[in-house]
């Protein structure tokens, strides 16, 4: 592309209602900020459990920079893989339950670094069509052939795994889907995969700490075993409020991700200090249950009264509970008069969606109180969208 086609591109963008526009949004306490200098209660934040300002978490990150400073200095192949990451790593495969687990400084980076290590030229992957984009990506940059299912279809992906050529194969969900908030059948398509002799990787970014009787996901609530799911990937940077990502899974998974995975060889580990912060927020996903009943409970609170409203929901009894709305500038227009009314709720666009599917994207979290969920809905209630 020619730089000085950049600015017509530009228009190409607004034209179609596309254009991306970021906002200032200063946090304040658990979900009231100021978005560009406005007062507004944080609707759209993945910040579930309300962890990210928790007194404990930001205790254990100040004291964790006192011991050991601000950054870890190098990759954790090289001296940046400290005591404190070592230690969470075994914290967080105590928690998911499996032999090992890998911290990775993003769940961008764990997803495309994973896929790409273990699949290559001449295997092949199948993915949920409303895959998360670093999935799809991983899936790219590792140069297998990609075939996508239709949306939580366990039967489209055993119809096109019959079609497919039995080479080495992969199938790689979200675990809540990020942009629908519905869940992955992952009972399903873990026998569609153990047939096929498939590897099944579940991406459960917005499912660990907030699914599951005890916080530990889809997996958990679904009643499956690291058998059945033997590539789990979560990330740091929402129900556990802080930053990173790591990967879950047999001794041998790892030990091979150690050696073959280019985005986790070749950046810095993550800063010590942050570390300890999630190894405090970890504790708190585990002790402080009262956070996931609360967050339920405002979930049901959020439902019934949209239903009232005739919004159209989604199938979804995540805190992820989109409005869908279809059009973009519809999408614009509704998150820009709920801003108006003191409500930062996400319009959400293609790419990131299906084309005619744009929708608000409304998250719950026990940061929330109930009469903040009261007073969006009067505001919802307000809205013009027909
Ligand atoms: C947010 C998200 C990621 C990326 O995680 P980061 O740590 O923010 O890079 C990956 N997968 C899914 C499903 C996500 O929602």
């Amino acid at each position: 592309m020619k730089l000085d086609s950049l600015s017509s591109q530009l228009d190409g963008i607004k034209a179609q209602g596309l254009y991306r526009r970021r906002r200032v949004v200063e946090k304040i306490h658990g979900a009231n900020a100021f978005s560009d200098g406005r007062p507004v209660v944080n609707f759209c934040s993945n910040d579930y459990l309300g962890l990210a300002d928790h007194p404990k978490v930001m205790a254990a990150f100040l004291h964790g920079a006192e011991i050991y400073g601000v950054g870890s200095g190098a990759s954790h192949l090289v001296t940046g893989h400290g005591p404190a990451h070592h230690a969470l790593e075994e914290e967080l495969a105590e928690f998911t339950r499996r032999e090992r687990a890998l911290l990775f400084s993003t769940g961008y980076m764990a997803n495309v670094g994973v896929i790409a290590a273990l699949a290559g030229q001449g295997d092949w992957i199948f993915e949920d069509r409303l895959n998360h984009a670093s999935l799809l990506d991983g899936a790219m940059l590792s140069g297998a052939k990609l075939k996508r299912y239709a949306h939580a279809d366990a039967e489209a992906l055993r119809v096109l795994m019959e079609r497919s050529p039995p080479k080495e194969r992969m199938v790689i969900t979200d675990g809540v889907f990020s942009m629908d908030g519905d869940l992955a059948p992952l009972p399903e398509l873990a026998v569609v995969a153990r047939q096929a002799h498939a590897c099944l990787m579940v991406d459960d970014a917005h499912g660990l700490g907030v699914v599951g009787p005890t916080g530990r996901g889809v997996i958990e609530h679904l009643g499956l075993s690291a058998t059945d799911v033997p590539v789990l990937v979560g990330t740091l940077g929402k129900a556990f409020g802080t930053f990173g990502a790591f990967v879950a899974g047999s001794h041998d998974l790892i030990e091979y991700l150690i050696q073959r995975c280019r985005p986790y060889t070749y950046t810095t580990a993550l800063p010590p200090a942050v570390v300890e912060a999630t190894r405090a927020s970890l504790r708190l996903v585990v002790e402080e249950t009262w956070r996931r009943e609360k967050l339920r409970s405002l979930v049901v609170r959020f439902r019934s009264g949209v239903g009232q409203l005739g919004l159209s929901l989604m199938a979804s009894h995540t805190p992820i509970q989109p409005i869908l709305l279809g059009g973009n500038e519809l999408a614009l227009q509704a998150s820009q008069s709920l801003l108006e009314s003191g409500f930062l709720v996400a319009a959400i666009r293609p790419p990131t969606v299906p084309e005619g599917t744009a929708r608000l994207r409304v998250t719950l979290s026990a940061a929330h109180e109930e009469q903040d969920v009261d007073r969006l809905l009067e505001a919802l209630a307000r809205l013009d969208v027909d």
